[in-house]
């Protein structure tokens, strides 16, 4: 059985051909320009592919809500050409097959759910830190939503004393995106942080920000394993730090046997990038393709 699936984001658009046991069987990437060049584009990758549904993990905010008149819609997003588009009302009319939906987060979290490292767990976290930062949530097996889906990437964190950035968030300035993303580690530093390798200072500050965020997440949620992607994670030198500050930042006050083997807690995705793509055929499956 064929299925479709989208990683819709904000630079670029993946588009895949899967199985029910998660293969891929073709892929097609374009960059993401505005919906009226690009949706036609997609559209075309999938019109002859014979898929039976489509699922779609996309940069957000997106509205969640199936009781919502914009359900499926990007909403207030900072790429202006995609903000309140109907991005599923598109294919929903064009291409006729059911449709899932959800943030790019919350398709990771899924795709590594059900075929990486997530897979049997019953609560877990996804965070990707890149351009932005974001994080899905699986909560008794299923992905949360809520109003919406979480936001976690936007939740407040006091600075450190040393850190006098204004921090980047237009909405927060010093939420964890504005103190954390690839942009704010940029400005902060007045390079790319691809180029930061070399001055530890720069990763023991950005570890900081990302164990204070993980250990609230961990307090709150309770996951049993904690995922970290995206860009700013290329840093191989920066998952070592993180682990050691969320130990250090708990205090000892939660013991777990998860916790007590922080390797295996907090790690890298483990599907080769593709847990996004993966996600995403696994939401359309979910979506009521599979017999
Ligand atoms: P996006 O978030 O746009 O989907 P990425 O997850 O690749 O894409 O994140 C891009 C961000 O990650 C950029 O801000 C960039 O500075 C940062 N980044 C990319 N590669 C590296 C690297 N090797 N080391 C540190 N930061 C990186
Ligand atoms: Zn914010």
């Amino acid at each position: 059985m064929r299925f479709g699936a989208l990683e819709a984001g904000g630079t670029k658009m993946v588009c895949a051909v899967g199985n029910e046991n998660g293969e891929i069987l073709d892929r097609m990437t374009i960059p993401t320009e505005t919906p009226a060049v690009t949706m036609p584009k997609l559209l075309a990758y999938f019109q002859d592919k014979e898929i039976r549904t489509l699922g779609i993990g996309c940069f957000g905010p997106v509205d969640l809500n199936p009781a919502s008149d914009t359900y499926g819609y990007i909403t207030t997003t900072a790429k202006l050409a995609w903000k309140h588009y109907d991005i599923c009302g598109y294919f929903r009319k064009h291409l006729k097959v059911p449709i899932g939906f959800d943030t790019d987060v919350n398709g990771s979290m899924l795709g590594e759910a059900t075929w990486g490292c997530a897979k049997g767990l019953d609560t877990a976290v996804y965070i990707t830190i890149g351009t932005g930062v974001g994080i899905g949530v699986l909560a008794g097996g299923k992905l949360l939503h809520g109003m919406q889906h979480p936001e976690g990437g936007h939740i407040l964190l006091p600075k450190r004393k040393d850190d006098t950035y204004a921090g980047k968030c237009p909405y927060h300035g010093t939420c964890l995106e504005g103190l954390a993303a690839g942009p704010a580690i940029e400005e902060r530093w007045g390079e790319k942080a691809a180029n930061l390798a070399e001055r530890p200072e720069v990763w023991d500050l950005e570890a900081y920000y990302l164990a204070y965020a993980i250990t609230n997440y961990i307090l709150l949620l309770s996951p049993q394993k904690i995922i970290l992607g995206g860009g700013v994670m290329h840093q191989e030198q920066l998952m070592p730090l993180v682990r050691h500050k969320v130990k250090e930042m708990l205090g000892g006050y939660m013991e777990t046997k998860e916790l007590a083997d922080m390797d295996s807690y907090l790690v890298l995705p483990s599907l080769d990038d593709n847990q996004g793509i993966l996600g995403a055929l696994k939401l359309g499956m979910d979506a009521g393709g599979q017999a």
